[in-house]
């Protein structure tokens, strides 16, 4: 009886073994022949305890995938006895490679706790990196990792923030911070030349938590730093780092070094962000084959140098709350970046509980190596949380602090899942609370003093329509009662099929929307007004009372909403974030 024909080997597993052969270095090397399949790392890996049964989603038989590729052309072994090192059954058809990108893609977050915990010093997060690197080189990977890596490439921020739509969030959070403090100086410079910092941010800032550019323009004002940001290289994220392109890597990390070179700032600040501040300070000067003349540091040692040289003051009594802190991967696995946020911690905040393990031995926040892109992954991602979901309620913490954007959007989707009814915060919230301004009267008036009072303008929503969704009537009457004040014509709706109906038929300009609703409830409703034709552009702000449903909806398939407020609202400022929703959604 004949066998079965050796299938071909495809073109593009040809142009991975091509691409495979320039990532050959030596620690490269040692990690792809170093591994004696002990398996002392298995259950470091959070996918394994998710998974006990399941071999494949231990560490060595994900790195093993591209060991075969490895063997089979540069081991002599294994080009002549393929079977013997196993790399006889490697993949070698483009069907193969669905299968890989989903072990590289779906089955890691390129953590790195299984390398610190391997005696033989295998990396397998940089194997599955270099994996995913291939699989993008020959166009296979997630569709998310691609409209990222796109927007990345082509408007120079993951997030595909247009400049206008930057440049407009910074002079609203300026205005916001100057009428806050009533000085015409306490402004977000741009493009100031000479400035001594720079400030480079994680594009979700913008898109999502403005708030914290604010925070950040407060603590520099009160520090009287010369400082600037930038209307191009802003965005201090990189896709390379998770999709593997390292020329991906290199093209966003010389944006940045561009950039700051362009105002001759003598120190770029990174802000809050794990993988941020990894492939900016560490790995971007390398892909992008660059020398920089400038520091680079990370925003949290910039607000401890603050405090330490007295150049801000804070109250930590302000932040009494008892808190626990999540080591980012990338901050601290990568770059050593352990008793930093502690050290400030404890500066600005009474009560801090350590989770456990913790720091080098920390588990991923599970959104990780840019999981929260790849929706399709999202039910395996959150099995894997529960180990996070464990290590955050054994705290007993309502407070958990992260000093990454990427790790906020993680452990805010595990939270809401496991409903462990915690907020995620990031340090520069707590120094913003705890920070002292000369001017202040006494404690405490500084918090109230950052909401914004006004707009300025009597009716600013005069001539728009608001729809507002809420099923407590009380809720209703006074939402529509604030509306109308300011000029809206304003429809109501109790529940979310009605506001459906009624945003079809009455195309409001902006819908006011709640969460928690009986029947449809308001992330369902939400997703069918992004889905229905005619109102799927239609602003919407979520006006909710529980915050762990603020990022309720980033794994949704649709495009997110336009803002978020927390109940019981301010007035001023809900219709001062209404009408910026609006002016800013008609662009
Ligand atoms: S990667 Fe290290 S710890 Fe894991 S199985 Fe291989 S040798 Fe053992
Ligand atoms: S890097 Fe992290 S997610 Fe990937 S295999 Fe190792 S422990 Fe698991």
């Amino acid at each position: 009886m004949a066998s079965n024909p050796k299938p071909d080997k495809s073109h593009k597993i040809k142009m991975m073994e091509e691409q495979l052969a320039k990532k050959l270095n030596r620690q490269v090397v040692g990690s792809l022949v170093g591994c004696v399949h002990c398996g002392m790392c298995h259950e470091s890996c959070h996918y394994v305890l998710s998974h006990p049964d399941d071999p494949k989603m231990t560490p060595s038989y994900k790195a093993d995938q591209l060991r075969k590729l490895f063997k089979a052309n540069h081991d002599w072994t294994g080009r002549f006895f393929p079977w013997w090192v196993g790399a006889k059954n490697r993949a070698l058809t483009d069907d193969d490679l669905e299968n890989l990108k989903d072990i590289a893609f779906g089955t890691c977050t390129n953590c790195r706790r299984c390398t610190f915990n391997c005696p033989m010093g295998v990396d397998t997060a940089t194997l599955n990196r270099i994996m995913r690197g291939l699989l993008s080189h020959v166009g296979v990977m997630p569709e998310g990792v691609r409209v990222v890596s796109k927007d990345q490439w082509e408007l120079g921020n993951q997030m595909g923030v247009l400049k206008e739509d930057y440049i407009d969030t910074l002079e609203w959070m300026s205005e916001e911070l100057e009428e806050d403090l009533g000085h015409d100086e306490a402004k977000i410079p741009l493009n100031k030349k000479g400035a001594k910092i720079a400030y480079a941010i994680n594009p979700r800032e913008v898109k999502y938590d403005p708030r914290t550019i604010k925070e950040a323009a407060l603590i520099f004002w009160a520090a009287g730093e010369d400082w600037t940001m930038t209307d191009e290289g802003w965005d201090n994220t990189n896709f390379g780092l998770f999709s593997g392109d390292d020329q991906l890597g290199g093209a966003c990390g010389k944006r940045v070094y561009d950039a700051v070179a362009e105002v001759g700032a003598k120190k770029l600040v990174i802000s809050e962000c794990g993988h941020g501040y990894r492939s900016t300070r560490c790995e971007g000067v390398n892909w992008a084959g660059v020398d920089v003349d400038f520091e680079m540091e990370s925003s949290v040692m910039t607000m401890i140098n603050y405090i330490k040289e007295g150049k801000i003051k804070v109250d930590k009594s302000r932040n009494s709350e008892l808190v626990t802190f999540h080591d980012s991967c990338n901050n601290a696995r990568s770059c050593g970046f352990y008793e930093e946020p502690r050290e400030l911690l404890n500066m600005v905040c009474e009560n801090f509980v350590e989770m456990t393990p913790n720091r080098a031995e920390n588990f991923c926040c599970t959104g990780g190596g840019g999981a929260m892109s790849m929706s399709e992954y999202t039910p395996r991602r959150l099995v894997s949380a529960k180990v996070k979901a464990d290590q955050i309620s054994n705290t007993g913490a309502k407070i958990v602090v992260t000093s990454c954007h990427n790790c906020v959007d993680g452990l805010a989707d595990l939270i809401k899942h496991y409903e462990l009814g915690c907020d995620v915060k990031q340090l520069v919230d707590l120094v913003a609370n705890a920070l002292v301004l000369p001017t202040e009267k006494k404690a405490g008036e500084v918090v109230e003093e950052m909401v914004p009072k006004s707009t300025g303008v009597a009716e600013p929503l005069a001539g728009r329509k608001v729809l507002v969704v809420d099923d407590e009537e009380d809720v209703r009457t006074f939402l529509v009662t604030l509306f109308e004040d300011a000029g809206a014509t304003v429809i109501e709706a109790a529940d979310g099929d009605t506001a459906i109906e009624i945003a079809q038929r009455e195309k409001p300009d902006l819908i006011s929307l709640d969460i928690s609703m009986p029947g449809k409830d308001g992330v369902e409703t939400f997703c069918e007004i992004r889905k229905t034709a005619g109102i799927e552009a239609t602003p919407v702000c979520i006006v909710t009372g529980h915050p762990e449903f603020r990022k309720v909806i980033y794994d949704r398939e649709v495009p997110p909403p336009e803002g978020y407020l927390e109940k019981p609202v301010d007035e001023d400022k809900l219709i001062a974030y209404a009408s910026h929703i609006i002016e800013t959604s008609k662009k």
